[in-house]
């Protein structure tokens, strides 16, 4: 196990740079890291669930047609993501019952393009179904949550096994629900 902590390896992995022990935390990772360290567990495996079953409805990874016209996407190492006309980082949700990890995903994206390309931008939280938009900067107390996020999904995906299954008002609706419940 190296000794580099997680937030400078996937620095290092994210700029090519060479690594003992490559690091990496997509978007996806940082928003279950949120939701349910199991479901991140799952999703760093590589464990493929048909998402495209309407019964999972969740919308973790739904994204939306609003905006389409006006945004530009953009991949960049582990993230991919959109950008609006005026250059801000669009994060699109169905709803906006899971704020908290969509606002994480968000700043997420924000701090990798200012720590691995020095590109500084704003961001846009849009749940278009209920019209409304919130804009999400990159504070230094969002970098500090980053960061401590990032040591937290390190110490989740490194565990031979899965958190145990913790009954959440969305199980229902998961895509692993079956590796929890059945
Ligand atoms: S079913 Fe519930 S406990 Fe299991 S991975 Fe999904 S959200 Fe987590």
């Amino acid at each position: 196990m190296s000794d580099t902590d997680p937030v400078t390896r996937l620095l290092e992995t994210a700029r090519g740079n060479p690594v003992d022990e490559p690091f990496r935390v997509t978007g996806v990772m940082m928003q279950y890291y949120h939701v349910c360290k199991r479901e991140l567990w799952f999703e760093s495996r590589n464990l493929e669930i048909d998402r495209e079953n309407p019964t999972v409805v969740r919308g973790t990874r739904v994204d939306d047609t609003a905006y389409e016209e006006n945004r530009q996407n953009l991949h960049l190492g582990m993230i991919s993501l959109d950008l609006l006309e005026d250059g801000r980082v669009i994060e699109v949700k169905p709803s906006s019952t899971l704020t908290e990890p969509a606002e994480m995903q968000l700043s997420y994206y924000l701090w990798y393009l200012d720590r691995v390309a020095g590109i500084e931008k704003g961001g846009v939280l849009a749940h278009p179904r209920e019209r409304n938009r919130e804009h999400v900067e990159l504070t230094d107390e969002r970098k500090d949550a980053v960061e401590t996020a990032i040591d937290g999904i390190h110490e989740i995906v490194s565990k031979e096994t899965p958190p145990p299954a913790e009954e959440k008002p969305f199980c229902d609706s998961c895509a692993y629900h079956d590796f929890c419940w059945c």
